[in-house]
C-alpha cells in the first residue's frame, strides 16, 4: 500500500481493483512471463502493475492522472525493467516502444469512458501486439463477441473480429472495485489473427459500410446502404439486400466492401 492518498476521480474513469482474488485471476488469465513485453494503460495504484512486474516481464505503463505519477514512481520506479509515461494513451504512439518479435502485450483496466475509441486506436497497430487483456464493460465485452444475428452484433464486434480473435474469459462484479461501479464488468482477451481470416481490399471501407449499415440498424440493406451500393451491387456481393446488418456475418460485409471498392476504381477509370 501506498503512504500516499489519492481520491478517485471519476473524470479519469477511476474505479481501482482492491479484491485479491480478482486480481489474481486476471494476472493468471495474462500470465506474463520473464522475457515478455508488457504495456499496462491506465496502472492507476498499481493493483495489477505489482504482479505484472513480480512475473519478471519487462512493463511500460502509460497513465494520465498527473496526481498518480509520484505515487506510481514511488511504488515501482527502481523495479528493473519498469518504465513509466505520462500521458493520454489514445495518443501513445505504441510503435515507440520498438517492434518486439513476439509482439507487444498489452494489459489495462481500462477508463470506461474511452474504452472504445481506445481499442479502436489499437487496432490500427494491431500488427504490433501478440495479445490484449482488458478489463471492459461487460456489456462491451459480449458486443466484442457477439455472434451474427444477435442485439450485441455491430459495428465494435465486426471491427475487432476484423482484427483479433475475441473470447471472453470471465465476469467481474462491481464489488470488486472502489469505487464499485454502476455495471457490471468482464475480462476480455483480444488475439491479433497472424493472418486476416477476411482481409478486405480496403480497411476504411469496409469500416464505411458497416458504419453506414448499423446507422440505422432496424432498415434493411437495400435501405442503409443506398448511398454506397445500389440493389445490384449487394446482389453481386451475394448479400440479400432485403436483410437487416445484424444478420449479416464478418466475410459478408467485407464482400460489399471489396463491391465498393471495385465500384470506386471503375468509376475513377472512367
Ligand atoms: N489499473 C488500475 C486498477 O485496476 O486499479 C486502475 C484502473 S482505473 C479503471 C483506469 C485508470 O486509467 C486510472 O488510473 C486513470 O487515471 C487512467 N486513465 C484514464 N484515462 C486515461 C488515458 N486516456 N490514458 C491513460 N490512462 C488513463
Amino acid at each position: 500500500m501506498s503512504e500516499y492518498q489519492h481520491r478517485a476521480r471519476k473524470r479519469f474513469g477511476q474505479n481501482f481493483l482492491h479484491d485479491a482474488g480478482v486480481i489474481h485471476r486476471i494476472l493468471r488469465a495474462i500470465h506474463a512471463l520473464p522475457g515478455d513485453r508488457l504495456v499496462e494503460i491506465g496502472p492507476g495504484q498499481g493493483a495489477l502493475t505489482e504482479g505484472l512486474l513480480a512475473s519478471g516481464a519487462r512493463l511500460d505503463v502509460v497513465e494520465l492522472d498527473l496526481d498518480l505519477i509520484p505515487i506510481l514512481a514511488h511504488q515501482f520506479g527502481n523495479t528493473p525493467g519498469f518504465t513509466l509515461h505520462q500521458g493520454d494513451a489514445l495518443k501513445f504512439d505504441f510503435a515507440s516502444l520498438g517492434s518486439e518479435p513476439q509482439g507487444l502485450r498489452v494489459v489495462g483496466n481500462l477508463p470506461y469512458n474511452i474504452s472504445t475509441p481506445l481499442i479502436f486506436h489499437l487496432l490500427d497497430h494491431a500488427h504490433l501486439f501478440r495479445d490484449m487483456h482488458f478489463m471492459l464493460q461487460k456489456e462491451v465485452v459480449e458486443r466484442l463477441a457477439a455472434t451474427p444475428g444477435g442485439g450485441d452484433w455491430g459495428r465494435l464486434s465486426i471491427m475487432v473480429q476484423y482484427h483479433c480473435q475475441v473470447e471472453h474469459l470471465f465476469n467481474v462484479g462491481s464489488g470488486a472495485f472502489k469505487p464499485a461501479p454502476k455495471v457490471d464488468s468482464a475480462i476480455v482477451r483480444l488475439v491479433p489473427h497472424a493472418e486476416l481470416p477476411h482481409p478486405a481490399k480496403d480497411h476504411k471501407l469496409l469500416e464505411r459500410v458497416v458504419r453506414e449499415a448499423f446507422n440505422q440498424r432496424r432498415k434493411t440493406l437495400r435501405n442503409t446502404l443506398k448511398a454506397l451500393l445500389d440493389s445490384e451491387a449487394i446482389e453481386a456481393a451475394g448479400v440479400d439486400g432485403s436483410l437487416r446488418p445484424e444478420q449479416l456475418d464478418l466475410a459478408a460485409f467485407v464482400r460489399l466492401a471489396d463491391r465498393l471498392s471495385e465500384q470506386s476504381t471503375a468509376h475513377s477509370a472512367q
